[in-house]
């Protein structure tokens, strides 16, 4: 029996987690939220405090999410509503293997990107209309990719959503893994890949799914060699097909697979991933760039900007924001450190191999950032949704603006919030600088002082931690709030 606590065998709880049907619960009742957010974006309240569509997507799901990643791993993408449309959408036989092109994480990051300029230049998070919008699209996009392609396209190269969950997942203290890599080692059928069939004698051809019973991961995960969470939806499908009960849940301690660099099931290596590398660097990036844009000297920033060179449109403001803070200030950041790394350590290797190794060291701090901010908005308007649920109803509909402490309300004393947050950034922080010495001495050997290799992105990550700090410290935009 593997020594790794397995959350599989926790009583009641894990028999829970691993029953089929309640994948399938979660999903329904993340599609019955979806459909209110979308009917509450179109025919409810022009104002975003007192919809659905202000509410659950802005503040109480992107709270949900970092929690669960913090507290167990990538439990939404397991709930994700989206997979109920993209099985239906497998119903028209869509079997075109995804373009040898777009194999990469280039087109995920390009369109998170493209989300989080959008969410300021638009405000999105203030315009429940858009917000229904938005979430109908991902439904249809979601649907058409499944309906064409094979396997789960559109959760491996294209969702931004299950993207930003892969990236901070590196983070979280489960993963799905195999319990005796022995078992796997006599295995003969390999279900967890190749899914099960009715009649495993007759099927070598695993495109044939005329008698398939259980899916393998359809994100190309095999487990005897997969690491870590990465690419991995939660979705049980491996756990499900595996006839030797060989796959857990299991505990390992967070953030280890960031120092690991050997080859990956569906992934490879890290250090071969430039685009991997990308995405987790500017979504860590991302996360205080976000942060900034709801505190006052953002505003302070646009207005000199308007007075010294006339600029006055939110879209393009926002779009220099992310050029310089989200692409231009990460990509000089990590090529330095890179070439500092790679010069005293005397690497041979390119220096983008390099630095998309040691890039992976900044997922803790970045993650660090999403939590802390999020929770904030969480904590501070999680209440909030009662009285918006209730105004649905007609309970208190016509009384709703003229109760502020109705909307305001929170999840935890207000001044416990701040600290809570500057915690979660601080250890975040900590994590970073000590992934960051783990690499070294996985790449190096103690021998060529790990810390002096591994300094540039540890005082990256300390400084990062600092802006964050000055960040949480400012009066923040209290979005989901009526102000
Ligand atoms: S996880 Fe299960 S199905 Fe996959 S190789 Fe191991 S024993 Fe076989
Ligand atoms: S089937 Fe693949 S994506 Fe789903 S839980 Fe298993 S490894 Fe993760």
């Amino acid at each position: 029996v593997s020594a790794r606590f397995d959350l599989f065998r926790l009583p009641a709880v894990g028999p829970v987690l691993r029953w089929r049907g309640t994948r399938r619960i979660l999903q329904v009742v993340s599609l019955a939220l979806a459909l209110a957010v979308m009917l509450d974006g179109w025919f409810g309240p022009d104002v975003a405090p007192l919809n659905l569509a202000g509410l659950i997507p802005w503040v109480h799901w992107r709270g949900f999410v970092v929690l669960a990643l913090l507290l167990v791993g990538n439990l939404f993408c397991m709930a994700c509503p989206f997979m109920l449309v993209r099985r239906g959408a497998k119903w028209f036989g869509g079997n075109t293997p995804w373009p040898r092109a777009l194999r990469s994480k280039w087109l995920a990051l390009g369109l998170l990107l493209v989300f989080f300029w959008a969410y300021e230049a638009f405000d999105i998070w203030a315009s429940p209309w858009l917000t229904a919008w938005i979430t109908l699209s991902y439904f249809v996009a979601a649907f058409l990719i499944d309906a064409v392609f094979r396997g789960a396209a559109f959760c491996k190269y294209v969702c931004p959503i299950g993207h930003f969950h892969f990236a901070t997942s590196p983070a979280s203290p489960f993963e799905v893994a195999v319990r005796e890599a022995d078992v796997c080692a006599t295995c003969t059928t390999k279900d967890c890949i190749r899914g099960r069939f009715a009649d495993p004698s007759t099927k070598t051809d695993k495109t044939d799914k005329a008698d398939l019973i259980q899916n393998g991961c359809e994100l190309w995960l095999f487990q005897p060699r997969k690491v870590g969470n990465l690419d991995c939806t939660f979705c049980l499908d491996c756990v499900h097909a595996c006839p030797h009960d060989n796959i857990g849940l299991l505990a390992r301690v967070p953030g280890s697979e960031l120092w690991t660099d050997r080859w990956r099931s569906g992934v490879g290596r890290l250090s071969e991933r430039p685009d991997l590398a990308a995405l987790v660097v500017v979504l860590c990036f991302v996360a205080f760039v976000n942060a900034f844009g709801m505190i006052a000297p953002a505003e302070r920033l646009a207005a000199f900007v308007s007075d010294q060179w006339g600029i006055t449109s939110p879209a393009l403001i926002a779009l220099a924001t992310f050029v310089v803070g989200a692409m231009a200030v990460p990509l000089a950041l990590v090529l330095a450190a890179g070439a500092w790394t790679r010069r005293l350590a005397e690497d041979p290797r390119p220096l983008v191999t390099v630095a998309s190794r040691w890039a992976f060291a900044w997922v803790p701090v970045g993650f660090g950032m999403w939590l802390a901010h999020h929770m904030t908005h969480f904590l501070m308007t999680g209440a909030t949704v009662f009285s918006v649920v209730a105004s649905r109803f007609g309970v208190t509909s016509k009384d709703l603006p003229a109760q502020p402490t109705l909307v305001r309300a929170s999840l935890l004393p207000e001044s416990w919030i701040q600290p809570l947050a500057l915690l979660f950034l601080e250890v975040g922080m900590l994590a970073s600088v000590y992934v960051a010495y783990r690499i070294g001495v996985r790449e190096y050997g103690r021998s060529k002082n790990a810390v002096v290799v591994a300094l540039p992105w540890m005082l990256i990550a300390i400084g990062l931690a600092a802006v964050g700090a000055w960040l949480l410290t400012q009066p923040m935009q209290m979005r989901g709030m009526l102000t």
